[in-house]
């Protein structure tokens, strides 16, 4: 599963979760203050095609043991 990261429209504090492919948020609870609806922020991992940067910083591709282990807790 990926790790997305979000935002807290009421106090701002950036909350990391892993979550199913696709998750906005919306079911996400923010620690501090209690509220869901948290605001996804750009993802870590690169989309294909994007050529952003890579999952681990073992290999060029995004798809390598290391990349899957690092979204695979
Ligand atoms: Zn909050």
């Amino acid at each position: 599963m990926p790790i997305y990261e979000f935002e807290c429209p009421k106090c701002s504090m950036n909350v990391t979760k892993l979550c199913r492919v696709g998750a906005d948020g919306g079911e996400i609870e923010c620690p501090r203050c209690r509220v869901f609806g948290l605001k996804r922020k750009l993802s870590r991992f690169a989309s294909p095609g994007t050529g952003g940067g890579n999952a681990c910083g073992t290999c060029s591709a995004t798809s390598c043991g290391s990349c899957r282990n690092t979204g695979d807790v």
